[in-house]
């Protein structure tokens, strides 16, 4: 299998002929990850924060093999179905009541691209078409493709390279971190309303990570910097994207990022844990009054409309996710995870390799002194039974909600242990 990996598939930020081990799966279970090797692999990253169930869950096995027997995918132009219907009516029952329209599309890069085209024809349907420019911070992260990649970090982030072909786009400094944010001093804050005072005019949104900046540092931001954010977004008439790709359904111990600050965007970006990570989905969620006012200014149409546009399947299984999520005690979960990840990485930080570590909700963040070998470390998780996947300085733990104490308790262990190993020299 190994063998023709190599030959054959190029996998995520790795080069063709990546020389870091690659490990086989056979099948996955509850929070297990069972190697072909024979290996039993506890998962510690969801699948990238998707698997907030655990892998090949009954309810959701049920609802995806049931809308097989019935169509597996239907054209979204011109037709319409119970699954999309259905999972847009809940998304609306669990979202701020100004948020109404669902735009549904393939994966969260998506559906940030369709928040940023609704920004500016929002603009351009009031008259106001010189904003077109987008305001977002330092170390942010909205995804891969060309126009996510210009609202995403220039310099922290994993492109670089691109940035001569990109749109410019307006930055700011990074929230400071939670434990050091002060509304009064806040530079960021500051700097922000600043850069919205001169430049308002030309600018259609602000988009950031709420709570929680991700891939481009794991960084965790004060809720009321989001609180003065919104303030400021309504004072100099510029909407607010909040990006809860990563954040969204409990993450971080609330429902959404933004209800740790109590606010409502103008636009929402859902994805990743939407099918509790059995199918690729996003949607982009506008308030009444942008979907309004784009449809009423001519030519009244949102041009978009991705090929597998609410697919069926994807949106059975997200509305089982969905409704799986609300049928236990979802946040007793995290909050226990939360507890058992601050006391473990305590001790571990201890360790002289460690600069850093945070915690909020289910997602423990340790922040090392150098850049982690990735390669290297993961050799050893895998001999360990976990499976974690660091990258720069950053080893992260953010497991399915449904992963019990003495599960967690043993990753912790291992994790403990390897680090222990890697670190031995300092
Ligand atoms: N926004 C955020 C906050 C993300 O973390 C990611 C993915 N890491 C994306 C957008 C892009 O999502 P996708 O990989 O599904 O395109």
């Amino acid at each position: 299998m190994i063998k023709d990996d190599k030959l054959f598939v190029w996998h995520p930020y790795a080069s063709a002929v990546d020389k870091n081990p690659l490990y086989a799966v056979e099948k996955a279970k509850g929070v297990y990850i069972y190697l072909d090797s024979g290996k039993k692999l506890i998962d510690g990253m969801s699948s990238w924060w998707c698997v907030i169930n655990g892998y090949n869950h009954p309810e959701l096995n049920k609802a995806i093999k049931q809308q097989v027997d019935k169509f597996s995918h239907i054209m979204f132009g011109g037709f319409t179905h119970n699954p999309a219907i259905q999972l847009a009516k809940k998304i609306n029952e669990i979202t701020p009541s100004s948020l109404q329209k669902v735009f549904f599309s393939d994966s969260g890069s998506v559906s940030v691209e369709v928040a940023m085209k609704f920004s500016i024809q929002y603009w351009y349907s009031q008259n106001k078409t010189s904003k077109k420019k987008f305001l977002t911070v330092k170390n942010g992260y909205h995804g891969d493709t060309i126009g996510t990649m210009s609202i995403s970090d220039p310099i922290n982030g994993m492109h670089s390279i691109f940035n001569k072909s990109l749109l410019k786009q307006i930055y700011v400094a990074k929230p400071e971190d939670a434990r050091l944010y002060n509304k009064k001093t806040s530079k960021s804050l500051q700097q922000m309303e600043n850069t919205l005072k001169k430049l308002n005019s030309s600018i259609a949104a602000v988009i950031i990570e709420p709570i929680l900046q991700g891939a481009g540092g794991m960084r965790i931001y004060h809720s009321d910097y989001l609180v003065q954010l919104r303030k400021l977004c309504n004072k100099y008439n510029v909407l607010l994207i909040l990006d809860e790709v990563a954040t969204g359904f409990g993450r971080t111990g609330k429902l959404f990022g933004f209800n740790h600050a109590n606010i409502v965007p103008d636009i929402l970006c859902l994805g990743k844990s939407l099918t509790g990570g059995y199918m690729s989905l996003a949607a982009t969620v506008v308030t009444k009054k942008i979907a309004k006012s784009i449809s009423e200014k001519a030519p009244g149409i949102f041009m978009h409309g991705p090929t597998y546009m609410a697919n069926p399947l994807a949106c059975s299984v997200a509305l089982a996710n969905l409704n799986l999520l609300f049928s236990y005690d979802w946040e007793k979960n995290v909050k226990s995870i939360e507890t058992i990840l601050n006391d473990d990485l305590e001790k571990i930080s201890k360790n002289k390799a460690v600069k850093d570590f945070r915690v909020i909700g289910a997602v423990g963040i340790l922040e090392m002194k150098e850049k982690v070998d990735v390669g290297s470390i993961q050799k050893k998780f895998v001999q360990h039974g976990i499976w974690l996947r660091p990258f720069s300085n950053l080893i992260y733990v953010m497991p399915p909600y449904i992963i019990s104490k003495k599960e967690l308790k043993f990753l912790m262990k291992q994790l403990n242990t390897v680090i222990n190993m890697e670190y031995k020299d300092l």
